[in-house]
């Protein structure tokens, strides 16, 4: 039984808790689904999760417009990625993949949300390129107006749902200023002339991802998200709302690995009893449940002041997403020494667990740069 005392802290009402243990029942009857085809199971677990209500947080529902709750978004990530990470990255690109539109779309753009808040399409989110990762303001993809359209004309990678999604919402230089003020965000349809899949790329945990080629792609001027040269503040807004849930996928990882650990050690004989007695365990077992805790607290803490109104949560964002995803790494990293053996064996769950969290230390901001982001909040408002 999964702990959920945390959903008594005061940052939660009484509709999350409800989620918590129906999205957790759901899990339980639903998941993990087959892994195989990684495209195929993204599509039957974005059309499975769509089909039963639990894609609508993802983005602003249309008819109804109200702020997104990041704590909803956060509750289901950690739910999802406790039960299978594959899940949680099917959910999380449908929020990412749209967050631009949500945020700054205009009606006709936002009749994407309809389709893809029912899980009929896929999302993906495209900003980083060959030679700008973590320096976004580098990007070199190009965005010129011709007359009543743009023609978009570089590289994107590492994209996320590339070869899968129905619609990218893609960063571009348009040229107002130099840097980050001169970038443009766009909605670009997956079956858009001249945007091809360069390369598909694999990881150690298989994630649907990609390298688009942009060969003057024409699109209409309606395309355009916002004003010109918003897209990096786009970019900003949409990674405020969903980096803290990055931390929160972590602590999923991390929850599970602690409850595989705690079983195993209550199992598990060694030298005529079980391992949960010997004291280093335990110490083992404290320092995985402490750093749960600590990385929940600043994980909900950053949703909850983001969902009570704060305009930025910078500082709070980037504290849950770098402690949530470092600790993780490490709880999952001990669960594994626990395991022995099996911790390594394929399949196992804790050897999944320890290649899925590794790359939540690299996107939306590596923890260097969330370093760097925490120093000059917190330097900035002394
Ligand atoms: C599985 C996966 C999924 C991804 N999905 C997407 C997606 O959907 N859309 C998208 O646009 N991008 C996506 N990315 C790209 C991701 O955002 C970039 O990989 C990330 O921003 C780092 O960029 P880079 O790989 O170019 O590394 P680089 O920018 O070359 O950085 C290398 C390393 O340098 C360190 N570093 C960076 N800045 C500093 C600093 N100031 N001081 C000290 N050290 C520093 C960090 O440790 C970093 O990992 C994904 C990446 C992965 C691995």
């Amino acid at each position: 039984m999964p702990d959920r005392s945390f959903l008594n802290w005061p940052f939660f009402e009484s509709r999350h808790r409800q989620l918590s243990e129906q999205l957790d029942a759901w899990c339980a009857k639903n998941l993990p689904v087959d892994h195989h085809d990684v495209d195929a199971a993204c599509r039957n677990l974005v059309s499975m999760l769509g089909r039963d209500g639990w894609l609508k947080p993802t983005a602003l529902d249309p008819d109804n417009p109200a702020p997104l709750d990041v704590r909803t978004i956060c509750i289901t990530r950690e739910t999802l990625a406790r039960h299978d990470g594959l899940a949680d990255f099917a959910f999380a690109m449908q929020g990412l993949g749209t967050g631009a539109i949500s945020l700054f779309g205009t009606p006709e753009q936002q009749r994407w949300l309809e389709k893809t808040r029912a899980g009929q399409a896929l999302a993906a989110f495209a900003l980083s390129e060959p030679r700008s990762g973590s320096d976004v303001a580098n990007m070199e993809m190009t965005a010129v107006r011709d007359g009543d359209f743009y023609v978009l004309s570089g590289e994107k990678t590492w994209i996320s749902n590339g070869g899968i999604a129905d619609v990218y919402i893609v960063f571009a230089r348009t040229g107002e200023a130099p840097g980050a003020k001169g970038i443009s965000a766009f909605v670009v349809p997956a079956d858009t002339k001249d945007l091809s899949v360069a390369e598909r790329l694999e990881v150690i945990a298989p994630h649907p991802l990609a390298r688009l080629s942009f060969d003057n792609v024409r699109l209409p001027a309606s395309a355009l998200i916002g004003k010109p040269g918003d897209g990096f503040r786009i970019a900003m807004a949409v990674l405020d709302v969903f980096r803290s849930t990055v931390g929160a996928a972590a602590l999923g990882f991390a929850r599970r690995a602690l409850d595989e650990s705690i079983k195993r050690v209550a199992e598990r004989k060694l030298f005529g009893a079980p391992m949960a007695e010997l004291q280093l365990v335990q110490g083992h077992i404290a320092d995985m449940a402490l750093d749960v805790d600590a990385a929940a607290l600043l994980v909900y803490r950053a949703a909850w002041t983001k969902d009570m109104g704060a305009a930025r949560v910078t500082r709070e964002a980037a504290m849950a997403k770098l402690f949530a995803t470092d600790k993780a790494q490490e709880v999952i990293d001990k669960a594994v020494q626990l395991h022995g053996g099996d911790g390594v064996r394929k399949g196992h769950i804790v050897e999944s667990l320890y290649r899925e969290i590794r790359a939540l230390r690299i996107y939306e901001g590596a923890s260097d740069v969330q370093k760097v982001v925490i120093a000059r909040q917190v330097m900035g408002t002394a």
